[in-house]
């Protein structure tokens, strides 16, 4: 998406993919992602609730803080060493209701 801008942290161009930037490799949310990945390639898919880095890119990329009982939470698959990740909404017990929206301007 054209919309979208640099990581805050460390100023690195996004790349296509959902929270995907080109960190630099002293950004403290490229740190934590390396984690997050490596998690993430252990449990080979699921939904699991976004991290503390994933949750500061999903407010800067102004994903819409769900009201109620949903909650934002990141779809993921690790699988042939390619690494995908989508925001959705999960409800209270922690079943995927839909994909996580993102703020829009109005022209
Ligand atoms: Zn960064």
């Amino acid at each position: 998406m054209s919309d979208r801008t640099p990581c805050p942290a460390c100023g690195g161009d996004p790349l296509p993919g959902a929270l995907a930037y080109q960190h630099r490799t002293s950004c403290r949310i490229y740190a934590a992602d390396t984690a997050t990945i490596a998690a993430d390639h252990e449990r080979r898919s699921g939904v699991r609730p976004p991290t503390n880095a994933e949750r500061e890119i999903l407010r800067h990329e102004r994903y819409v803080e769900p009201e109620g009982d949903l909650d934002l939470a990141i779809r993921f698959s690790h699988v042939g060493g390619v690494h995908r990740r989508r925001p959705v909404l999960v409800d209270g017990t922690g079943r995927e209701v839909a994909d996580a929206e993102r703020e829009v301007d109005d022209e």
